[in-house]
């Protein structure tokens, strides 16, 4: 059974289709990279697989089973966005236990969670800081966190490292692979930039205009794309 199934997912905002029959198929525990020029409709698919957009046709299936009308909450995935969305007036610990807190999880455990994950991200120095005392790639770590005590199925990250500086983000993509090496959950990742999809990914969904033009391991995109848009994509850094 895979991980994620998109059948024929289509979506539209009024009158205008923006997402135009995309089927897509991720196994377990592959990271699988969404690439494409902004517009392209890569959020708008993450956010139809996470549940926070409704979709207008066809199946989403997480495990086998359709989930289109279970609520983002209970489907067993984690986003982590470009933003960040930490709490503002909490501390990191509190930012990190706050999803188990609401899932009634026993305190103790909370705790032990909390600080297990936290040095696993190498920011169990700053659990007593708020966010607006981190750096950007602090926070970005915070973030992630987050969503790893939560102990997802699937990790949903749509361009999480765009808006830290190029030294960062390089080292923030070594920690996300590191993180999948060791956790072995499905992810799917969002972003705009080939490079960070060629290093990172399984497998690239390369979009356009709301239409998969080509999905594949990447050095098969590489070397075979099956049309100009590919080639020049994932041939040319721009
Ligand atoms: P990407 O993440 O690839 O940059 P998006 O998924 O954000 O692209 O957007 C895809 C298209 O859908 C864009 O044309 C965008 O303007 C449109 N869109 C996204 N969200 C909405 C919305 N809530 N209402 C209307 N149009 C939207
Ligand atoms: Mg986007």
């Amino acid at each position: 059974m895979a991980s994620i199934e998109l059948r024929d997912v289509r979506k539209s905002f009024g009158s205008v289709e923006v997402i135009k029959g995309i089927d897509l198929t991720v196994e377990h525990g592959e990271f699988c990279v969404f690439v494409g020029p902004s517009g392209c409709g890569k959020s708008t698919l993450l956010r139809m697989i996470s549940g926070l957009e409704q979709i207008t046709a066809g199946d989403v299936v997480i495990e086998g089973e359709v989930v289109n009308r279970i609520p983002a909450a209970d489907r067993g995935l984690a986003m982590v966005f470009q933003s960040y969305a930490l709490y503002p007036h909490m501390t990191v610990r509190q930012n990190l236990s706050f999803g188990l807190e609401n899932a009634r999880v026993a305190r103790a455990d909370i705790r032990q969670k909390t600080e297990e994950v936290a040095k696993m991200l190498q920011i169990d120095p700053l659990l007593d800081r708020r966010p607006k005392d981190l750096s950007g790639g602090q926070r970005q770590r915070v973030a992630i966190g987050r969503a790893v005590v939560r102990e997802p199925k699937v990790f949903l990250f749509d361009e999480p490292l765009s808006n830290l500086d190029a030294e960062l983000r390089v080292g923030m993509r070594n920690e996300i692979a590191g993180l999948h090496r060791r956790l072995g959950n499905t992810m799917i990742y969002v972003t705009h930039d080939q490079v960070e999809a060629m290093t990172m990914a399984d497998k690239i969904a390369v979009l356009r205009a709301g239409r998969l033009e080509q999905f594949g391991r990447p050095l098969d995109l590489f070397n075979r794309p099956e049309n100009l848009f590919v080639a020049g994509f994932i041939g040319s850094p721009r």
